[in-house]
């Protein structure tokens, strides 16, 4: 990545891409992984390539709600093993969620080299290999994920979820956390707290939320939870998206 110059004005995007085709080359993500980053980057240049004060709130209620959680599951596909393997080991050990490996296109193969990947940056415990529970509603193959991991969760955080699969999860009772650029994704419309960022910056937002949350008493998270509007936080980004200027 030394290529890239330390004042392109792309830099960011340049390093991200890079880390996604390494990804593919590492057997990690999947072809289609590079369509969907394509799709996520064009929303994060209107975006202004920054977090916005609706997502950074959004980040805060989600680490109120791993915090808050039973049982929470950070599910990993491979664009974010790819693009936050260190960032998600940290964010389960401030949280104390489990990890899952979560695939659309789901090889064993793909799975075991993420989680083998994950354990190199850190995760001790990486979930989705017994694949012996099933996502009601949902085919087979997409259905797949751990009894004690995914399937038994109260609070899941998907970043890029498959439309069809956070509807289903959603289905089950489960309070889902998404991260999409795209707020009019299914998956955003459907998550009971979208952050509309990249997941580059959103996952160690949460983490910095949930490490100045951490001795705060239950009352004041539920506070914090309570007083999230969705349907708010979607209309910003969708705003900012249309409306945005570009300096
Ligand atoms: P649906 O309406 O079914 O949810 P979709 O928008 O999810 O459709 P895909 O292209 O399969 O369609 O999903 C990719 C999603 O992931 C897009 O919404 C895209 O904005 C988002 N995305 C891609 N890369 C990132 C990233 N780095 N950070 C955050 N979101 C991303
Ligand atoms: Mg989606």
């Amino acid at each position: 990545m030394a290529e890239i110059p330390e004042g392109h004005p792309r830099r960011d995007s340049l390093v991200t891409r890079h880390r996604i085709e390494a990804g593919v080359e590492q057997g990690i993500t999947s072809k289609q992984g590079l369509v969907a980053q394509g799709r996520g980057e064009a929303f994060d240049y209107l975006l202004g390539e920054e977090t916005i004060p609706s997502a950074d709130e959004a980040a805060r209620v989600a680490a109120a709600h791993l915090l808050l959680a039973e049982h929470a599951v950070l599910s990993v596909n491979g664009n974010v093993a790819a693009l936050v393997p260190d960032e998600v080991v940290a964010l389960a050990a401030a949280t104390g969620a489990d990890v899952e490996v979560n695939l659309f296109n789901r090889t064993e193969e793909r799975v075991r080299a993420i989680a083998e990947h994950l354990r190199e940056h850190g995760a001790t415990d990486v979930k989705g290999l017994q694949a012996d529970a099933r996502i009601p509603g949902l085919d087979h193959e997409r259905a797949k994920v751990d009894a004690d991991g995914i399937y038994s969760a109260d609070v899941v955080l998907v970043p890029l979820e498959d439309g069809d699969r956070a509807e289903a999860l959603a289905a089950m009772g489960k309070t889902e956390l998404v991260v999409d650029l795209n707020p009019l994704s299914r998956s955003a419309q459907t998550a009971a707290v979208p952050i509309v960022d990249n997941i580059v910056r959103a996952v160690p937002n949460v983490t910095a939320h949930a490490e100045a949350l951490r001795d705060a008493p239950r009352e004041e998270l539920e506070g914090v939870v309570e007083a999230f509007d969705r349907e708010a936080a979607l209309a910003a980004a969708e705003r900012r998206i249309r409306g945005g200027d570009l300096d």
